[in-house]
């Protein structure tokens, strides 16, 4: 059984997906990890996204994901890139990647792959549009921007990041604009889902709204 859950960053979406899986003993896929975590390769190995080298290198890309301890890793060419995935490199750049075809597609293909017939709950932007549209349930996770600047600014303080609130949320609602305009599978609530407001919910709650749905 395939459970997705889409959304905007920041909304709980992660801590969801992991609670789900840990309630109902199923495998979890993070796939924004993958957008982030290859994002900061090609940027670091001066892979722009104009670039005209683009398609070829992400080609001859070998991308791995892991679990180590539960805890999911991505491997890139051999490396692990899991600790640069909130990078401000990443919070600028990401989304810049995210609209291009090649760059999805090789993604698509890898989340695809990884599933294999698991019960699996895949959280990111266009799980139930484009990748798994047949999942058995699509939920869709909203959450109002000042509580998801929030709880941004907290986590990324936990890491030692300096930024302002303002600048974080900024730097959201920025994302949310390039997400759900770009052209190819843009952010949006999937048909049949079910929209999961968490801005006034803890996650038990959220997560025992989720769990209601489920059969
Ligand atoms: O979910 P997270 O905030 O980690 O995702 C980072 C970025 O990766 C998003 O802002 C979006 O640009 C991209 N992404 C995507 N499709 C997904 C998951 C993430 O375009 N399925």
């Amino acid at each position: 059984m395939i459970i997705t859950l889409d959304g905007p960053s920041g909304t709980g979406k992660s801590t969801l997906t992991k609670e789900i899986a840990k309630a109902l003993g199923f495998s979890l896929l993070n796939t924004g990890m993958l957008y982030r975590a290859l994002t900061y390769y090609l940027f670091t190995n001066n892979i722009l996204p104009n670039s005209e080298e683009l398609e070829k290198i992400i080609d001859s890309t070998k991308i791995d994901i892991i679990f180590v301890n539960n805890e999911q890793r991505v491997i890139i060419n051999g490396d692990d890139y899991t600790k640069y995935i909130n990078d401000v490199i990443v919070q600028k750049n990401v989304s810049l990647y995210s609209v291009i075809p090649c760059f999805r597609e090789k993604v698509t293909n890898v989340f695809r792959e990884s599933v294999n017939n698991n019960n699996i709950v895949v959280e990111g932007r266009d799980i139930g549009t484009v990748v798994f549209p047949n999942a058995e349930y699509k939920f869709y996770v909203v959450c109002d921007i000042e509580i998801r600047a929030k709880r941004r600014l907290t986590d990324l303080m936990n890491e030692n990041q300096v930024i302002t609130l303002e600048d974080v949320k900024k730097s959201l609602q920025l994302r949310d604009k390039i997400d759900s305009s770009r052209e190819v599978s843009p952010l949006k609530c999937p048909e049949n889902a079910v929209i999961i407001d968490t801005s006034h919910s803890t996650i038990k709650q959220s997560l025992a709204e989720i769990l209601s749905y489920i059969k």
